[in-house]
């Protein structure tokens, strides 16, 4: 792969940032550098919002949205032709093993078929008021749109936030995570060749600190959509605050898989240990705490350890259950967790094992189960954000509720039971943003709105909720009397 110092992307042109200052990108699998992108900031960020502005009012603006869907459509086809170069881009670049790397870049492409579609379904209302008067509502894009987005599913995140953004006719700043920026540029090389008119979308790599907030911060832009970890979050809802603008903000998570005794055993066992361990645990939606009902403790833990036990990690490129996590902050930060475990006399219940081709200079955590967990420990209440599972106990429903909510977190949770009535009640009694019943994650389903509340978040990315997001009405009172 060719050298990316020209990886900021304004009014369709490819340029190296103003301070000529560059960011090396890792290998998570050998920690070994194998390029370089752009460090842009506050004066590359400034342009980016300009050159944005400035096409909201050009043909794309002016387009209709089917004309929108078919670039959309055109961008999906791309990143299906290209997608064995996206993945291996992606699994380098990240760490992740090279088929959950491929499952990705399918579903950035599914987001754009699916925001295509969309494109021209964008409907109002039509309101009955008095006599004499025509009310409609019309739904008009929000403007500029500020992205910040995380590094643990940068392809797919790319396509979770345009993909919508671009369906409803706003127009984009993205800024990818430093850690993994690579796939984010080659989908805006191939949004540049579907069509997508200069200006439109515009990429600014670099940190957080510098080119994230100089996006969250600037009065320029008429939106924020945000990614990634609740501290942040708060800085960016702040900065959103200070120019009344809204923000959607997709947060961290403490997700509880319960498991009660009238369960599948052998199906939610292996779905809750592939969830853990899927990305290395780095998963917002992750479910990483495991509420077991006490009658089964014994038959369904022994699952879960010879499951946990078979889990392998390796590189990329090896094609295991489990890769590295992103970066040696990220290692130290989940061994931490393991090691105050560990002093705090939780018992590791069980552990995957390493392969040949996980060396020692790659960021490798050997995936971990824990337990009995007091529901107070920081295992049940912080999100750790690597392959460690945490085993709870409960007595009752009642009990099982009270610990799920029991958290700072509310985004997702997994129910266990084959009792029809009990499973509705339950997940009607969970405060989260999704409820996966008897399954868990559903493949990501583009199709499904997803968010949080409490420290998880607001707002809703995916599914056509997220239209709402990327929209905002517009009521037309009419006298025609
Ligand atoms: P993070 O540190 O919050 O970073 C997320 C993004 O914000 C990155 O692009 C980062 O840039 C940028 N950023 C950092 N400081 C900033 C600042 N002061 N102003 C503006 N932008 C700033 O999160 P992360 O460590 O990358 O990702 C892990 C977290 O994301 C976890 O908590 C996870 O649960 C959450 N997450 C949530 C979802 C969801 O949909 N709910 C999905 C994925 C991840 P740099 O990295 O380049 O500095
Ligand atoms: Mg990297």
């Amino acid at each position: 792969m060719h050298t990316c110092e020209q990886s900021i992307f304004i009014e369709g042109v490819w340029e190296p940032a103003l301070s000529g200052s560059t960011l090396a990108v890792k290998s998570p699998a050998d920690g070994e550098t194998f390029n370089v992108i752009s460090k842009g900031a506050k004066p590359e960020v400034d342009r980016a919002v300009a050159a944005a502005r400035k096409a909201l009012s050009g043909t794309w603006g002016t387009l209709a949205g089917f004309e929108r869907g078919r670039v959309m459509c055109k961008l999906s086809a791309l990143i299906l032709e290209n997608c064995v170069e996206l993945a291996e881009l992606e699994a380098r670049d990240t760490g992740k093993p090279i088929s959950q790397a491929r499952t990705d870049i399918q579903s950035t492409a599914r987001y754009f078929e699916f925001y295509a579609g969309a494109a021209d379904k964008i409907l109002g209302d039509v309101i009955p008021f008095l006599d004499g008067y025509q009310v409609m509502v019309h739904r008009e894009p929000r403007g500029v749109c500020g992205m910040i987005i995380p590094w643990n599913y940068p392809a797919s995140m790319f396509g979770r936030t345009i993909g919508p953004a671009l369906a409803t006719g706003n127009t984009v700043v993205l800024k990818p995570a430093e850690d993994a920026s690579m796939s984010c540029i080659y989908l805006t090389k191939l949004a540049h060749e579907a069509g997508v008119p200069p200006g439109v979308l515009n990429l600014v790599t670099g940190l957080g600190e510098e080119a994230g907030a100089a996006l969250s911060q600037h009065p320029g832009v008429d939106f924020l959509s945000f990614t990634g970890s609740s501290e942040v979050g708060t800085i960016i809802q702040t900065a959103a605050a200070m120019n009344h603008v809204p923000c959607v903000l997709e947060l961290g998570g403490k997700s509880p898989q319960i498991v009660f005794a009238d369960s599948d055993f052998e199906r939610a066992a292996q779905t809750i240990v592939n969830v853990i361990t899927q990305n290395a645990g780095q998963t917002c939606s992750a479910g990483s705490r495991v509420l077991v009902q006490q009658s089964i403790y014994d038959p369904f833990v022994e699952l879960l350890k010879s499951k946990m036990s078979n889990v392998r990690v390796g590189a990329p490129s090896a094609d295991l259950q489990c890769g590295p996590v992103i970066n040696k902050t990220q290692q130290l930060k989940v061994q931490g967790f393991l090691d105050r475990a560990h002093t705090d006399g939780i018992e590791v219940l069980a552990q995957g094992s390493m392969d040949e081709s996980a060396g020692p200079t790659g960021y490798f955590v050997r995936p971990t189960l824990l337990g009995p967990v007091p529901t107070t420990h920081e295992l049940a209440q912080q999100e750790i954000f690597g392959p460690v599972l945490a085993v709870i106990t409960f007595e009752d429903e009642a009990e099982a509720i009270a610990i799920a909510n029991g958290t700072n977190y509310g985004l997702v949770a997994g129910v266990w039971t084959e009792n029809g009535a009990r499973q509705m009640r339950v997940a009607k009694k969970l405060r989260v943003g999704q409820v996966f019943i008897n399954n868990y994650g559903a493949g990501g389903g583009i199709e499904l709105p997803f968010g949080g509340v409490k420290r998880s978040g607001h707002g809703r990315e995916k599914g056509l909720e997220a239209l709402k997001e990327y929209t905002v009405t517009k009521t037309i009172v009419q006298k025609h009397d």
